[in-house]
C-alpha cells in the first residue's frame, strides 16, 4: 500500500498533510502523485469526492516548494482551470490548507465579484491562479495576465467545462501558455471530447482512472420512491423533520424549483438556502457558509451550482427532482459519502422521471431499493390498482425507513417486481405524518429535459 511518506512529499508539504488528518493517500492520489512529480503530463479519469484536488496541490505545491522563484507581476506559475466558481474556490482553498507551511501565493479569478481586485492582485504577481475560462479571457484581454512563465496547467472537471460551452475559451487560453509546461486534465467521464482536448494539449499523458461512476455510487445507500410530482413538497417535509436528517442537499433541477422547494420548506418551519445560477456570488457565498457552518441544515441546489460542491458530514443527498443525465445522479449521490464516509441518497422519482431510475441503475449496475412513501401519501393509482397492500409491510414507517442500517428493509408484494408495487402505511398511526394531506392533483409532466440549472 502507498503511504504517504514513501510519496517522498517535501517537508512541509507532507506536515499539512499530516496537519489534514490524512493518512493514507486516496487511489487516485497513489496512482497520480508520483508521475506528477516526475514531471509527466498526466489524464486523471476522477470524480470529485475521490481526493482529486489534492492529487494535483501536493505535487504542484511540490514544485513550488522546491523551486521557489521570485514573483513575476501578471506571470502566475500555475494556472488551473476549473469549470465553476464554487470548485474554483474549493480548490484555491485546498492550496492554502496544504501551501500553509511554505511561502505561496494563491489568486482565484472568477466572473460575479469585481474584476479591478483581482487585476491588482494579479499585478502585484501570484504563484497560483485559480480560474473559471470566461473570466480568465477577460483578464487576458485587458492585459491583466500572461500565460507565457506557465510552468503547470491544470483543467480540472474537464468534461463539465465542455458542456458549459467553455470549449472556444480553452482554444484562446492553452495556445498562450508554453509549449514545455505540465498538463494535468482531470475528468470525471471520457467522451470522445475529453480525449480529443487530451491529444491536442498534452503530451503523452499517463492516464489513471479511479472510482469509475459506478463504484463512487456504492459507499451510498440509495433508495428510491415513487411518488406523484404534486406530493413531493410534502414529502420532502415529512423527511427533513426527521431527525436522522442532519444536513441534506437536496437537488432540483431548475432555479425556479429551487427557490419554491426553499420557500415551501421555510413554510413548514424548515430553515433552508437555495444555490443556483441566478444567485450572484455573495448570496451563494453566504448560502454555502450558513450550510457549511450548520446554521442552515438544508442546502436546495440546481446541478451546476452543486457541482464539485465539498462539504463535510452531508448526511443525505435527495433527488427531489430525477436528473435526466444519469452521470448527474452519481454527482449528486457523491455530494454525501465523501473521502470514504457513508451517506444515504434518496430519490423522489415521479411518474414521468421513472425512465431515469432505470438509465441510472443500468449505469450504476445496481438495483435502488424502492422505499415505501410515508404514512399519508397515496400511491399513484395505477399501482394502487395492482397489488396495493391492504396492511402496511413495516409498523410505524416513517421517513426514517431511509436511514442507514435498514438497507434491506424494503419488502414488496404482489407480483415481485418492486417498480410496481410500492408498499404503503397507511392506515397507521405516524408521528410525521404531515398535517395536511398532500395534494393529489398531479401537476402534469414537468419537462425534465427543457430545465437548464
Ligand atoms: P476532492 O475529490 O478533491 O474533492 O476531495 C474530497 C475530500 O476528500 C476532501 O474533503 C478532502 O479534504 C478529502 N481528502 C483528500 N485526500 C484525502 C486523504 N488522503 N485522506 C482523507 N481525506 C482526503
Amino acid at each position: 500500500m502507498t503511504t504517504f511518506s514513501s510519496l517522498n512529499l517535501a517537508e512541509p508539504i507532507a506536515k499539512a498533510v499530516a496537519a489534514e488528518g490524512y493518512t493514507t493517500p486516496t487511489p487516485i492520489q497513489a496512482q497520480a502523485i508520483p508521475p506528477v512529480l516526475a514531471g509527466k503530463d498526466l489524464l486523471g479519469i476522477a470524480q470529485t469526492g475521490t481526493g482529486k484536488t489534492a492529487a494535483f496541490a501536493l505535487p504542484i505545491l511540490d514544485r513550488l516548494a522546491r523551486n521557489p522563484a521570485p514573483l513575476r507581476p501578471k506571470s502566475p506559475r500555475v494556472l488551473i482551470l476549473a469549470p465553476t466558481r464554487e470548485l474554483a474556490a474549493q480548490i484555491a482553498a485546498s492550496f492554502f490548507a496544504y501551501g500553509r507551511f511554505i511561502k505561496v501565493s494563491v489568486a482565484t479569478v472568477f466572473g460575479g465579484t469585481p474584476i479591478n481586485r483581482q487585476i491588482r492582485d494579479l499585478h502585484r504577481g501570484v504563484d497560483v491562479l485559480v480560474a473559471t475560462p470566461g473570466r480568465l479571457i477577460d483578464l487576458l484581454d485587458r492585459k491583466a495576465v500572461m500565460l507565457n512563465c506557465v510552468e503547470v496547467a491544470v483543467l480540472d472537471e474537464a468534461d463539465q467545462m465542455l458542456d458549459l460551452g467553455f470549449i472556444h475559451a480553452l482554444r484562446t487560453i492553452m495556445p498562450l501558455m508554453p509549449k514545455g509546461r505540465q498538463t494535468l486534465l482531470f475528468s470525471a467521464t471520457m467522451p470522445k471530447a475529453i480525449a480529443a482536448l487530451a491529444d491536442q494539449y498534452q503530451d503523452r499523458p499517463v492516464r489513471v482512472e479511479v472510482a469509475p461512476v459506478a463504484t463512487t455510487a456504492e459507499r451510498v445507500e440509495q433508495f428510491a420512491t415513487f411518488v406523484r410530482s404534486g406530493d413531493k413538497q410534502g414529502l420532502l417535509t415529512v423527511t427533513l423533520q426527521d431527525k436522522k436528517v442532519s444536513r441534506a442537499l437536496i437537488f432540483t433541477r431548475t432555479k425556479h424549483g429551487a427557490d419554491k422547494v426553499v420557500r415551501s420548506l421555510e413554510k413548514s418551519g424548515l430553515r433552508a438556502v437555495a444555490i443556483h445560477g441566478n444567485k450572484s456570488q455573495p448570496q451563494r457565498e453566504k448560502a454555502l457558509e450558513a450550510f457549511r457552518s450548520g446554521r442552515t441544515p438544508f442546502l436546495v441546489a440546481t446541478d451546476i451550482a452543486a457541482r464539485g460542491l465539498d462539504i463535510d458530514n452531508v448526511s443525505h443527498v435527495i433527488n427531489y427532482e430525477i436528473p435526466n443525465v444519469p452521470e448527474q445522479y452519481v454527482h449528486r449521490i457523491g455530494r454525501t459519502a465523501r473521502a470514504g464516509a457513508t451517506g444515504v441518497a434518496l430519490s423522489f422519482v415521479g411518474d414521468d422521471e421513472r425512465s431515469y431510475l432505470r438509465d441510472i441503475e443500468r449505469l450504476t449496475r445496481q438495483r435502488i431499493p424502492l422505499s415505501p412513501l410515508p404514512t399519508g401519501f397515496e400511491a399513484p393509482a395505477e399501482r394502487q390498482e395492482r397489488s396495493a397492500p391492504k396492511k402496511p409491510h413495516h409498523r410505524g414507517q416513517g421517513p426514517s425507513q431511509h436511514n442507514r442500517g435498514q438497507k434491506g428493509d424494503v419488502r414488496v408484494k404482489g407480483d415481485g417486481d418492486p417498480r410496481r408495487d410500492q408498499p404503503r402505511g397507511e392506515n397507521e398511526h405516524n408521528p410525521n405524518r404531515p398535517k395536511h394531506r398532500p395534494r393529489r392533483r398531479s401537476r402534469g409532466p414537468q419537462g425534465p429535459r427543457a430545465a437548464a440549472a
